[in-house]
């Protein structure tokens, strides 16, 4: 098998794992957004993802993302491409970040969000990254300073609250781990109706994140195959 013919492979896999998790959760898989985790992949396979129909691409590195948008852009000028962070942000790489990501799915801090909005030349989505468990390690603000987060994002002219990202903690029940992320939201979605989006679940869970409500799924390693540089 060629390069293509193996993402096409997986892809049709990953699509048929989104339909049949959609429904399971008697849900419209039209509502569940299927987001190409590209890290340590080279440009030319996100150019193959685009021909196979993806346009929605996350990378967790700014050092790696600017030059690889760049390299897609003149691999594919036509492609309607949207790119996302996904990892966690310096502030003093704000700058660079919203010269390539369309949406910040990894805003954990007012700091952040701060940098952000002064970086930014147009109104910038993002999302707040959840900690299901508290620990810092993989970023993320805790439950209990969600709601102040994402108030004063709301307040940032600059920034426009899309919803939420997690990311499971290792060693629990992601099921356990979605469910609570959902009965966040609903509750946030009180004072902030337009953050619908809930980016939950990877290669190895995204039937759990379906089955509680996530409408964007990160995949990288079932649709691109393993890593093989440990990413930061
Ligand atoms: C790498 C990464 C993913 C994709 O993980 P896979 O297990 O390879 O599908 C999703 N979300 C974030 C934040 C990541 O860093």
């Amino acid at each position: 098998m060629n390069r293509v013919e193996e993402l096409a492979a997986n892809l049709a896999e990953v699509r048929e794992r989104i339909d049949k998790a959609c429904a399971s959760a008697e849900r419209d898989p039209a509502g569940v957004e299927l987001l190409a985790v590209t890290k340590t992949f080279p440009a030319s396979d996100v150019a193959l993802l685009c021909d196979l129909g993806l346009s929605r691409f996350a990378e967790n590195r700014d050092q790696e993302a600017g030059p690889k948008s760049r390299e897609l852009a003149e691999a594919r000028p036509d492609a309607d491409v949207r790119w996302h962070m996904v990892g966690s942000v310096q502030r003093n790489k704000a700058r660079s970040v919203v010269g390539w990501a369309h949406r910040v799915d990894s805003v954990d801090s007012t700091r952040l969000a701060d940098a952000l909005a002064r970086a930014a030349t147009a109104p910038l989505e993002v999302l707040i990254q959840v900690s299901v468990d508290g620990d810092p390690k993989r970023g993320g603000v805790p439950f209990d300073g969600l709601a102040e987060l994402a108030a004063h994002v709301a307040r940032t002219d600059e920034l426009v609250l899309r919803g939420v990202m997690t990311v499971a903690p290792l060693g629990t029940h992601p099921g356990q781990a979605f469910a609570a992320l959902e009965q966040a939201v609903t509750r946030l979605r009180d004072d902030h109706p337009d953050a619908t989006v809930i980016s939950a679940g990877m290669s190895g869970d995204l039937e759990d994140a379906i089955a509680h409500g996530s409408t964007c799924v990160r995949v990288g390693t079932a649709l691109l195959g393993s890593r093989r540089l440990a990413s930061p």
